[in-house]
């Protein structure tokens, strides 16, 4: 378990205060503060001198750097680049949907799963969050932009269900009522498929939606895109949705991004249909994002506008997703990596 004292939950905070010595009513005093983004126990003005120097002594708190800011011309996005204490660099998202502000945040430095079309995993796994490092992402973008976040989406850098107990926590911690206090009815978790993790999140019951990027129908395309498919097939991953469905009772939300020419067919939507008969299930359809490194392009207009009427017609419905801060680099990965690179060139010239 993290040692961190924003990583802990506020009873676990009243264990280290008593070991201190310290009264009960103090631990929702530190966590509250904690929990308002305070960069210094200095902040924290209702505590005793003498604890707020022995706190940042033995508990040292730290506040992530804003190396770069972007904010879309077009539609008010602001994209992140946050510099965490060890140096390592995750991407945040704020986007302005009419029903609130989103944070779209990473859960990850970097990813494992090495998915064809995504910039975030060209470089791998650098290491996996800390709870409260996904927990500033949202705290301080809020704070940052003046704007009160409502809503997150765990669509950023790295696979939260490859981080799955720092994910949990962080959970836990965002939705507490002493916290932030946002709903899990307002939190979107998205996986690539890891199947035994859906099952094991399904166990918990959470009132939070679970997002499955899926991309293909059958293991012949996904096979070529994603290769987490390989450990986990299209059968097993629609069978684990199926669980997900029975023990939650949560329609499950797909991600489709639409890569022109390898899974944009009426033939994959009507495979769709098929498949998915009688799985409650919503479409989130993406115009590829176009990554330099690689190949795939998005799919056409028309394409997409067939794609989504096919799926209709046969009883699914299918949005497709407005792309937000096209101007600046908003899709996974693409600041991060950017950074990486001015800096390999900035360090070249030296
Ligand atoms: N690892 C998780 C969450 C992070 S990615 C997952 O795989 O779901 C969030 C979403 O963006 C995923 O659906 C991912 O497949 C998609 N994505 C990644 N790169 C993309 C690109 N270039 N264009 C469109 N969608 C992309």
């Amino acid at each position: 378990m993290s040692k961190n004292i924003k990583s802990m939950t506020q009873p676990e905070i009243a264990g280290v205060l008593k070991e201190l010595g310290q009264p009960g009513f103090r631990a929702k005093q530190v966590y509250t503060w904690l929990h308002k983004g305070v960069k210094s126990y200095e902040e924290m003005t209702n505590l005793p001198k003498d604890l707020r120097l022995l706190l940042a002594e033995k508990y040292p708190i730290y506040a992530p750097r804003v190396v770069r800011k972007q904010e879309s011309q077009k539609d008010g996005t602001i994209k992140y680049l946050w510099q965490l204490a060890d140096g390592n660099c995750v991407e945040t998202v704020l986007m302005r949907y009419h029903y609130g502000n989103t944070v779209c945040i990473s859960s990850e430095v970097g990813c494992l799963m090495g998915c064809a079309f995504c910039a975030s995993t060209l470089g791998g796994l650098i290491r996996r969050l800390e709870p409260h490092e996904m927990l500033d992402q949202v705290l301080f973008t809020q704070i940052d932009s003046g704007l009160p976040i409502s809503h997150i989406v765990l669509m950023g850098i790295g696979e939260p269900l490859d981080n799955f107990d720092n994910v949990m926590r962080f959970l836990e911690l965002v939705n507490s009522p002493e916290g932030m206090n946002i709903s899990m009815r307002h939190i979107s978790l998205s996986t690539c498929g890891l199947v035994p993790k859906i099952d094991e999140l399904a166990k918990r019951k959470l009132q939070l939606t679970l997002s499955v990027s899926l991309h293909a129908p059958n293991d012949e395309v996904r096979n070529t895109i994603m290769p987490v498919n390989k450990a986990y097939p299209t059968e097993a991953l629609l069978a684990a949705c199926r669980r997900y469905y029975e023990q939650t009772s949560r329609r499950i939300s797909f991600e489709y991004a639409m890569i022109d020419g390898v899974n944009d067919t009426v033939e994959h939507a009507k495979e769709l249909i098929r498949r998915l008969k009688g799985l409650p299930a919503h479409f989130n359809l993406i115009p590829l994002n176009h990554v330099e490194e690689s190949p795939l392009k998005p799919s056409t207009r028309n394409a997409v506008a067939r794609f989504q009427k096919t799926l209709e017609d046969g009883g699914i419905t299918a949005t497709v997703r407005r792309t937000l801060g096209g101007d600046i680099d908003a899709s996974c990965g693409q600041l991060r990596r950017k950074y990486q690179k001015e800096k390999i060139d900035a360090d070249a010239h030296l």
